[in-house]
């Protein structure tokens, strides 16, 4: 079976890439996916799956029947949006659209997601179980993955599975990682509310710069003294304002950051604890404040027994020397977090990196993917996928 799967997915080699380019150049912002839902649509209705669209917004889902003797119902996530960056790769097939480019890889998840079911297809032989294949808007903003959610995707789902391009595992390899993948990411806002004054007379004002300077630092320094240094907690505040003018004491003071965490005991305790050191802070110079702690997404875990099978397939596709066990997770985060709230699921790295030129991180308006990571990844995908009824 592993033969044949490769032998198909070198076969549609060309046109993956073909799939792929075309999606670079037509890159769309989050939540705007029309023009690639559209395309995505017609590859899969071309390889027979039942499709529906504007799920989620503008996601699409396909369904590939399985015989029905195994009820385990097994889904494949891509996401299809791009950024907000002026692309500088000066690529043949670089962006059509000025301002706009596919710097996180969507354009290769969204063609691995779409060769794993042109794969499928052509294997001529009808699984034990269903796939359903999601394609996501949005997961740059944190909020496609929601509304895919609400819209019922998840629904009979036994297992999920996605990956996520890295530019610093080398192309055609494969990053495998057990436990938390990425972390929880939540938006803090917190405005302390002092009372103005005259700058001479600081004993008769409340001074909300001097107070927030005060909760900055302590929230900074009690970090590393009440949290497990072993469990990672990372808070930045990005962005401060307050004050009217050089001789006049602030009343206001608002601060707007970002919360970081990878366990999830951790992560459900931050809240109550910021608000014990602002409280703490504030009380004995009688200023009030006002905290708004906004949850984002959770942290990625991955399963064991689903990252294990991913693992097992690529071993077995690739051989030892192109699979890297990760030690690391990131900071970072994903919104394929919201699909694990319904069902257990593994989410793998694949390696986009070139062994001969400079490599450039995601995000970043240079940022290249070796186009040989679009075959690895549909054939990892789509023998594990194929495994998944085997155990
Ligand atoms: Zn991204
Ligand atoms: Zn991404």
């Amino acid at each position: 079976m592993l033969s044949r799967i490769k032998d198909i997915a070198a076969n549609l080699a060309p046109r993956l890439i073909e799939i792929r380019r075309h999606i670079h150049s037509h890159p769309e912002l989050s939540g705007q996916e029309y023009q690639t839902a559209a395309y995505v649509a017609g590859v899969l209705s071309s390889c027979g799956l039942h499709v529906q669209e504007l799920v989620g917004k503008t996601g699409v889902v396909g369904e590939m029947l399985g015989s029905g003797t195994d009820s385990r119902l097994l889904a494949i996530r891509a996401d299809m949006d791009a950024l907000p960056i002026q692309e500088k790769t000066g690529l043949e097939y670089t962006s059509r659209q000025t301002g706009i480019m596919h710097a996180c890889g969507h354009d290769v998840h969204t063609t691995v997601g779409l060769g794993t079911a042109m794969v499928l297809a052509q294997l001529g032989e009808t699984l034990p179980g269903t796939i359903r294949f999601l394609f996501q808007p949005a997961e740059e903003t944190a909020q496609g993955a929601g509304w895919m959610v609400k819209d019922g995707v998840m629904q009979d789902v036994s297992a999920i599975l996605a990956l996520h391009t890295f530019p610093t595992i080398p192309g055609g390899c494969v990053g495998i990682r057990y436990g938390a993948l990425t972390a929880a990411a939540d938006d803090l806002e917190i405005t302390i509310l002092g009372e103005s004054g005259h700058g001479a007379r600081p004993h008769e004002a409340i001074d909300a710069i001097w107070i927030a300077a005060q909760v900055l630092t302590t929230l900074q320094q009690a970090i590393s003294r009440t949290h497990n240094p072993l469990r990672p907690v990372v808070l930045t505040i990005g962005q401060i304002t307050g004050g009217r003018a050089p001789n006049v004491i602030a009343d206001q003071v608002r601060m707007l950051g970002t919360v970081r965490s990878l366990h999830p005991e951790t992560s459900a305790a931050l809240p109550t604890w910021i608000e014990q050191i602002v409280a703490s802070v504030c009380q004995p110079f009688g200023a009030r404040y006002e905290i708004n702690y906004r949850r984002g997404v959770p942290s990625v875990q991955n399963d064991p027994a689903l990252t294990q099978l991913i693992e097992v397939a690529a071993h077995e596709a690739w051989g030892s020397d192109r699979v890297q066990l990760l030690l690391e997770p990131s900071l970072g985060a994903e919104d394929f977090s919201l699909y694990l709230d319904h069902a257990p699921g593994t989410m793998f790295r694949l390696g986009v990196a070139f062994p001969d030129q400079p490599n450039y991180p995601l995000h970043h308006p240079q940022f290249h993917v070796n186009e040989a990571a679009i075959v690895t990844g549909v054939v990892t995908m789509a023998y594990a996928a194929y495994k998944y009824w085997q155990n």
